[in-house]
């Protein structure tokens, strides 16, 4: 190959970084300035030109440039400075490259499938060039994060996610597709917006769309093979996701983050919190306001892990959590008309209109904001728990900060300063009195690149409940003493490579243990082998 293209594929380019030797072995002399730099050189120059630009999407589109230009460079950046850069590869300034990904679209960075490929998914897929695909993230794009039916764009989503699988949990770059499936959209604005990339027609639902959807799912596993992890559904509108999840959990490799990761994390951050209080989950009583995705994913695995600790049954279990939607307590005077997910919540209660009457009524030890709905945990809402609980467990869950039930300084002062605090969108430190009080953060990215790694390198062949208890057990325990000390209920973000490690190796275990890993025999020390499986962005040498 000439040293042209080479310094024009992204998988091998090195820049500045190529010595002397490979300078002249490899056809570069006269294509590069003189000055041969370090790849820790590369990274702090990045880091300085990232840090010039004041407009986060401008930051986003730089680390897209470089990624198309020097993967291996991209990944050493975001890998070094995980907790300055995943916001900007992902939420919340994805966000905002995908509404306008029409405009900043340049090169393909995944597969796009839309209802004009019926029939031929499969010659769709065998036109990307990599062949080896361990993880596909798939969305349709109707309900990206907080912002709606953003059709085609979406696929910023997957495209991000996936640069976490690699950065966080090792998964080889190569291996990673990400996916858009496109069957319209119904956001008129982007019907209406020159630069719309998608297509141009109302979404196509039922059978149309089971069809596509269908020969999808198919085509998948006729091409990559029974052991493919499919993050499916992946910002699907929570009427197809739980539906889906369903449907395919029996044949298909696949996980859902958004309720099945948010579940995971959540976990673990209860798990962590029951260390202040001195009790178990079993003691508690959880109420949630949101019975959506998170909502009840979260409150399924809470109850399956109360009935793990002690062999209590689900029906049984599930009795200490109640939820909250939009027209009240769920009780079971609602049944008829409740959505299927939820039926299993509907507990014997009269009916409670408002949540402040609701937490009197039911009395939680933890209370859980799922909703999407900003500024719900009123003053009134706060201090009913402080009054019932010597320390209140509060979690506000919903994104991004401005939809959050309430701040960290809401709960920390209507609380004085008792309560237990998480978050889904990031809160600064808040002092309060003589005390400093750390937020933690519920952040998906914390088990999912862990669970993704550990389900590949044991080739599970199905995602089993059992593994996201064991991811969020894993997590919780990745909290050191000395994190405990100053309130955090998990551990900090810059580990999290090592993080990922621990999850992957006790997902992995649960695999064997399960049957369901067909990577025989089972490696020995399951975290080193998780270590040693990792994508590392050093560069190598060419010679
Ligand atoms: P979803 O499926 O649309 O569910 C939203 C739920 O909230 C529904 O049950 C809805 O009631 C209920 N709701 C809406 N307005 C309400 C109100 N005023 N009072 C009471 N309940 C209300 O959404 P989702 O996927 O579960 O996501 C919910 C939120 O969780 C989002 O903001 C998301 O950002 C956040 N989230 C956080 C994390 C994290 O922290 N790691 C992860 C995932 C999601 P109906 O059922 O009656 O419509
Ligand atoms: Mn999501």
């Amino acid at each position: 190959a000439s040293g042209y293209s080479l310094l024009r594929d992204p998988h091998h380019n090195k820049g500045l970084a190529f010595s002397e030797k490979e300078r002249n072995s490899h056809y570069l002399r006269g294509l590069l300035p003189p000055t041969v730099i370090s790849q820790e050189l590369q990274v702090k120059k990045m880091l300085h030109n990232i840090r010039q630009y004041q407009v986060p999407l401008q930051k986003y589109m730089a680390m897209m440039d470089l990624q198309e230009r020097n993967q291996k460079l991209f990944y050493k950046l975001l890998i070094d400075n995980v907790e300055e850069l995943l916001p900007i590869v992902y939420t919340p300034t994805v966000g905002e490259a995908c509404q306008k990904y029409g405009s900043i679209y340049s090169r393909p960075q995944g597969v796009f499938i839309s209802l004009k490929d019926k029939g031929k998914v499969l010659e769709v897929l065998r036109n990307w060039p990599e062949k080896n695909i361990q993880v596909i993230v798939v969305t349709d794009g109707e309900r990206i994060l907080g912002l709606g039916d953003l059709g085609c764009h979406g696929m910023g989503i997957p495209v991000g996610k996936l640069s976490l699988y690699t950065a966080l949990g090792g998964i080889r770059p190569s291996a990673c597709l990400p996916v858009t499936i496109d069957v319209g959209t119904n956001n008129e604005k982007l019907l209406d917006d020159e630069f719309y990339i998608g297509l141009r027609q109302k979404r196509a639902i039922g059978q149309e769309y089971a069809e596509l959807l269908h020969e999808f799912m198919t085509a998948v596993k006729q091409n990559y093979g029974e052991r493919i992890l499919i993050q499916v559904f992946e910002d699907f509108a929570n009427h197809n996701a739980f539906d889906l999840l369903e449907k395919y959990g029996t044949t298909h490799l696949v996980f859902n983050d958004d309720i099945q990761g948010t579940a995971s994390v959540v976990l673990a951050g209860l798990i962590s919190a029951m260390k202040f209080l001195g009790g178990s989950l079993a003691d508690q009583r959880f109420l949630f306001l949101g019975a959506g995705e998170a909502g009840t994913g979260i409150a399924e695995l809470i109850a399956l892990e109360i009935s793990k600790q002690t062999n209590m049954p689900l029906e049984e279990t599930r009795k200490k959590i109640w939820l909250v939607d939009s027209k009240g307590l769920i009780v079971s005077s609602r049944l008829e008309s409740l959505q299927h997910f939820k039926k299993p919540w509907a507990h014997e209660h009269e009916p409670v209109k408002e949540l402040v009457d609701a937490v009197n009524a039911i009395k939680p030890t933890i209370l859980i904001g799922t909703s999407g709905q900003g500024r719900t945990f009123t003053k009134e809402v706060v201090e009913a728990m402080a009054s019932l609980n010597e320390k209140p467990i509060i979690f506000s869950l919903s994104n991004p900060t401005s939809q959050s039930e309430c701040t960290a300084e809401e709960a920390y002062t209507w609380s004085q300063g008792r309560a237990i605090f998480a978050s889904g969108s990031p809160f600064d430190p808040f002092e309060y009195g003589d005390n400093v009080f750390v937020p933690g953060q519920a952040n998906n990215a914390y088990i999912f690149p862990g669970l993704g790694l550990g389900l590949i390198m044991s080739g599970a062949i199905r995602v089993h409940d059992d593994m996201l208890l064991a991811a969020a057990e894993a997590l919780a325990g990745q909290v050191t003493q000395e994190n405990f000390d100053k309130g955090l209920l998990y551990p900090p973000f810059k580990n999290i490579r090592k993080i990922s490690a621990h999850i992957a190796a006790e997902v992995a275990a649960k695999a064997y243990e399960l049957g369901l890993a067909t990577r025989l025999p089972p490696p020995k020390d399951l975290v080193k082998y998780a270590e040693s499986c990792m994508y590392s962005p050093a560069y190598r040498t060419y010679r």
